[in-house]
């Protein structure tokens, strides 16, 4: 069974694109200086219009995690773990972690995000502990 995959559109391909390329795309709001993610076309906070594209530099640490143990269908391998990380930059993305080993992890392990490719879509974003 195939993995669903995200369909990007106007709004969200230029963070697909990056993705591709192993960058971790988000949107930083130039009125009031918030960074967005997911990438959107008004800013969540001052609903200003005038956003910019930014690279985050990948790094975070853990906000929280689960683990998985019944998959939702057969195409997600269980276990696998799902985890809200802080980036840096100042803002939070929902990911899995890479190869799905939760031994180890914890709130506030730093983490790192990379990408790796999906069943016929785009790059999808992992983490993955960093020392
Ligand atoms: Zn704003």
């Amino acid at each position: 069974m195939i993995r669903p995959s995200p369909v990007p559109n106007a709004d969200t391909r230029p963070y697909w694109e990056a993705a591709e390329r192993g960058e971790l795309a988000y949107r930083q709001c130039l009125e009031c200086g918030k960074a967005q993610f997911p990438p959107g076309r008004v800013c969540r906070r001052c609903r200003g219009e005038t956003l910019e594209w930014r690279i985050s530099g990948g790094c975070g640490t853990v906000h929280s995690f689960t683990v998985v143990h019944r998959a939702p269908t057969p195409a997600f391998a269980a276990p696998y773990a799902i985890l809200l990380v802080d980036l840096e930059e100042g803002f939070r993305i929902m990911t899995n972690l890479r190869h799905g080993d939760a031994a180890g992890l914890a709130i506030g392990s730093p983490v790192r995000i990379v990408f790796e490719p999906s069943d016929g879509g785009p790059a999808l974003p992992q983490a993955e502990l960093r020392s």
